[in-house]
């Protein structure tokens, strides 16, 4: 009798973790559907392609982690929404535009809301119009919004790869190295090493053997190849969640790789070698390996951080 109470209770259990985490599954799914649908609506407006705004969107709610239910995150300025002397934000539409305001109504009820979705998206394509539709237009209104070279970049890399999915919702993932073949690694980033002055290891190294396939762990663009003193022969993704991983010491480049183009999570990128510290071509210095590092971006500046706890969970997830 009482196992059979305990058997109930650990079906309870695991039926309520299990429903819980298939409702939060759907919620997320239902979210993308959401923002797809505004960002569809929106183009068929404006006849800016929606996938640059969807990519502002997705790195304004990467820079705000507490953004995630957030159906849009772009945050237009007060005073570029209302227009400078529109100081008691007045939310109509022609008043907004006679005191120089961007703020638009997309929703229709006659109001420029700056925390409407449809108004918001709205305003950013017509910001975007005034520019033109071209990639080149854009590209340029995004600098005038931003006045920074790597938020436009990233915005610019993730449009491309919305556009090439035409999805927004890629949660993916891979593990650097080929797990089909040997290899071993344990947290090392933050130590200290020797050539080339006092530096910390800003990353993990993944031992295996020469000619071990490497991959692209994320959706993102290559946005850098080619020789360098310390990394060898390295590679640079800027993903579509703000952050740069770069890869050192490989022996090759997968022959069709190029920089500009989009790669997805398990993409083929090279193999693993032991190039670098010094001239074009050095190899050898030390045991093969790939030197896998990880830099985020908040919208201000770059930095390093470990990615020993993401390498665990993209094996798991692979494995
Ligand atoms: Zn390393």
């Amino acid at each position: 009798m009482y196992y059979r109470y305990l058997y109930t209770g650990f079906l309870l259990i695991f039926l309520i973790l299990f429903t819980g985490s298939t409702v939060h599954a759907e919620a997320d799914k239902d979210i993308y559907k959401e923002r797809m649908a505004l960002f569809k609506k929106t183009e068929a407006l404006t006849q800016i392609p929606w996938h640059f705004f969807a990519a502002m969107d997705n790195f304004e709610r990467n820079i705000k982690k507490e953004d995630e239910g957030k159906v849009i995150s772009i945050e237009v300025p007060a005073e570029l929404w209302y227009g400078l002397g529109n100081s008691s934000m007045i939310q109509d539409e022609n008043l907004i535009t006679f005191f120089n305001g961007k703020g638009k109504d997309g929703d229709g009820d006659k109001l420029a809301d700056p925390n409407n979705p449809e108004d918001i998206l709205h305003t950013i394509a017509n910001y975007m119009l005034e520019y033109g539709q071209t990639e080149e237009d854009i590209k340029i209104a995004l600098w005038n919004y931003y006045k920074r070279d790597l938020s436009v970049q990233t915005i610019m890399n993730t449009a491309k790869v919305f556009k090439t999915y035409q999805e927004i919702n890629l949660t993916d993932r891979d593990f650097p190295v080929s797990t089909d073949y040997n290899y071993s690694y344990r947290s090392t980033w933050g130590d200290r090493r020797g050539f080339g002055g006092l530096r910390i290891h800003e990353g993990t190294d993944i031992f295996a053997g020469y000619g071990t396939p490497v991959k692209s762990t994320t959706y993102g663009v290559i946005e850098l190849m080619g020789w360098n003193l310390y990394g060898g022969w390295r590679i640079g993704i800027r993903d579509i969640y703000n952050i740069y991983h770069y890869y050192g010491h490989m022996n090759g480049y997968q022959d069709d790789i190029q920089v500009g183009q989009v790669v997805k999570p398990g993409d083929v990128l090279g193999s693993v070698g032991s190039t670098g510290y010094g001239p074009p071509g050095t190899s050898g210095k030390f045991p093969p390996h790939l030197h896998y590092g990880m830099y985020k971006d908040n919208g201000y500046s770059e930095w390093s951080f470990d990615p020993y706890p993401f390498l665990k969970k993209w094996e798991r997830m692979v494995k």
